[in-house]
């Protein structure tokens, strides 16, 4: 339900940047999504259809670019996706920590239409 506010705050970023640029229309909106950001893409879309109505925004493409999570072995320093209950290295067979590979939320690029 949380993806609501952030959803806003997109087409809110966006409706300024169409104005600035003199659009007539925002033609795609790029957003990254890392698995571990506590956004889920599906509900984004969502609010994102519903939020954007009577907009500039309206019809504009929502392309989404996941991210998934990366460990990072704390012994040879080999970065690599987790696997389901497990924390050990692939290469050495060491332990592994959290990184911030995952947490990513943020529109990369924003492409309007204009008049002419
Ligand atoms: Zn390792």
């Amino acid at each position: 339900m949380h993806e609501y506010p952030i959803t806003e705050r997109i087409i809110e970023i966006s409706k300024k940047h169409g104005e600035e640029s003199g659009a007539s229309k925002i033609e795609t909106i790029c957003l990254v999504v890392g698995d571990q950001s506590g956004f889920i893409a599906e509900s984004i879309q969502m609010y994102f259809d519903i939020i954007a109505e009577g907009t500039i925004c309206e019809g504009a493409r929502l392309i989404i670019k996941p991210i998934k999570s990366q460990l990072k072995c704390d012994a040879c320093g080999a970065f690599f996706h987790r696997e389901p209950f497990s924390f050990k290295c692939p290469h050495c067979g060491g332990d592994a920590s959290p990184t911030d590979i995952g947490k990513e939320f943020y529109i990369e690029s924003i492409t309007v239409e204009t008049e002419d």
